[in-house]
């Protein structure tokens, strides 16, 4: 996959953080493996990339530091 599915746009290859919800809790994950979308920003990730994270909050992988998260109400 190269080309972005909403705007046909250039993916490029880059490291992201994503947030990953599991069993209640959020994770962020820092330099997951995805694809951008040079044109309109969105961010797809490989079937492997998915599978990464899934795994590391399974695992409860050792974290590399803990963050407040600051919660925001937009009702
Ligand atoms: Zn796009």
């Amino acid at each position: 996959m190269n080309e972005c599915l909403y705007c046909k746009g250039h993916l490029e290859a880059r490291l992201v953080s994503r947030v990953q919800a599991y069993h209640g809790r959020w994770y962020l994950i820092e330099h997951v493996p995805a694809l951008v979308c040079s044109q309109c920003g969105e961010t797809f990730y490989t079937p492997q990339a998915h599978d990464l994270v899934l795994s590391l909050v399974r695992e409860a992988a050792a974290p590399v530091r803990i963050d407040p998260l600051t919660v925001l109400d937009a009702s």
